[in-house]
């Protein structure tokens, strides 16, 4: 079903923004009407550069009638402030990862959105392509069995023009916040059930010297026994990501899928041998994100990613840092419903 399209402002003069958001908004059929920024100069430019019709540096001048939702990547710490304003003037909203800097600010994110009455989504894209929708509905139908490990190698080598903040030791910098938070974003919907504890180890590789981790291995274990490991990097410029999820009776191997392009391959391995799955929808992960946002404001649909999971994937890469920094095993105290807020605990290796 094709629904009307929405008028977007953008909250946050962002490299991520300009390089993938705005052409997915207008792919989809959506406008853009504002952009908002600190900087006069990089809010002017912005728009200039762009082709959008206000450059703003005040939220109230921002959030004008002509704008029905908003796309907020500003950097994390200020996700907060603007989704509580953009949802006060009735602004529908797709926050970037990580949903907030800690589990209070996201409940309040949540709340927010709630006692607006407006929609709000995550943009963990992963989840929306067709290759993770491929690998979950394989996992469903029980083509792997009992689901027993999942490996994940979320592996890069950082851009230079993203070698800013995320190597810094500013709130929300590191590869935890960056990439962790994706992997559980896949594997909690993948699972579909509790992740129940976390043990991790980081390491600073790059040669930028880094002021926060650049490269994290995590094993998180869930519901039913099965571990998950994740292994997150910036400095790893050779590995294909992949997914891989093992079962009792066979093994999925995704590879080139954790990424927002419409890319990768998918295999089944099993007692018939080995074969390449068909993955249907290529389309790009953020065009589908967008479609599914714009039916759940339309009421006919639910976001790829709600706040609720968007929380819930923070949970998860928080207890990793936490794990990391204590050099403890942490127990997540699981969020599953609105309201409630998660807390973990430490206990010895
Ligand atoms: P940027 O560093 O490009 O932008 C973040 C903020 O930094 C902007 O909102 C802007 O503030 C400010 N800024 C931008 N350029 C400059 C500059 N030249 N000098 C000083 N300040 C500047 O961040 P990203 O686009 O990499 O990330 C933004 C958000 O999106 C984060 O939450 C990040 O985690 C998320 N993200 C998500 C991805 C995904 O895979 N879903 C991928 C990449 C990022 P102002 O708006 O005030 O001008």
């Amino acid at each position: 079903m094709t629904h009307p399209s929405l008028r977007w402002g953008l909250m946050g003069a962002s490299d991520i923004a300009e390089t993938r958001m705005l052409g997915a908004l207008r792919r989809t059929g959506n406008s853009v009407a504002a952009v908002l920024s600190s900087s006069p100069t990089r809010s002017v430019e912005f728009a200039r550069r762009n082709g959008i019709p206000r450059a703003c540096t005040v939220v109230e001048e921002f959030l004008t009638n002509d704008i029905d939702a908003v796309y907020v990547s500003s950097s994390n710490d200020m996700h907060l402030s603007h989704v509580r304003s953009a949802a006060a003037a009735g602004k529908h909203v797709l926050c970037e990862k990580p949903v907030a800097l800690n589990l209070v600010e996201a409940t309040a994110i949540i709340e927010a959105c709630v006692a607006a009455g407006v929609t709000l989504a995550v943009n963990h894209h992963l989840p929306a392509a067709g290759t993770h929708h491929t690998i979950r509905e394989l996992v469903s139908c029980g083509a792997i069995g009992r689901p027993l490990a999942v490996s994940i190698a979320h592996t890069t080598l950082l851009p230079d023009r993203l070698r800013g903040w995320r190597l810094s030791d500013a709130p929300g910098a590191g590869v935890i916040l960056d990439l962790s938070c994706h992997d559980a974003s896949v594997v909690n919907l993948l699972l579909g059930c509790t992740p129940i504890d976390v043990a991790a180890l980081t390491a600073t590789q790059g040669s930028w010297q880094a002021r926060s981790e650049d490269v994290s291995m995590a094993v998180v274990r869930y519901g039913g026994g099965v571990l998950a490991q994740f292994h997150d990097s910036f400095t790893t410029a050779y590995t294909p990501p992949q997914l891989v999820v093992h079962g009792e009776e066979g093994t999925i191997q995704a590879v080139g899928v954790m990424a927002p392009e419409p890319i990768g391959t998918v295999t089944l391995s099993d007692s018939v041998g080995t074969r390449t799955v068909d993955v249907e929808d290529r389309r790009h992960s953020y065009d589908n994100t967008l479609r599914a946002f714009t039916a759940a404001v339309h009421e006919s649909g639910r976001p790829v990613v709600t706040g609720e999971d968007g929380y819930n994937a923070l949970a998860v890469a928080l207890a990793v840092r936490e794990s990391a920094t204590s050099g403890q095993r942490v127990v997540l105290a699981h969020k599953t419903s609105r309201g409630q807020t998660g807390e973990s605990t430490r206990e010895r290796r």
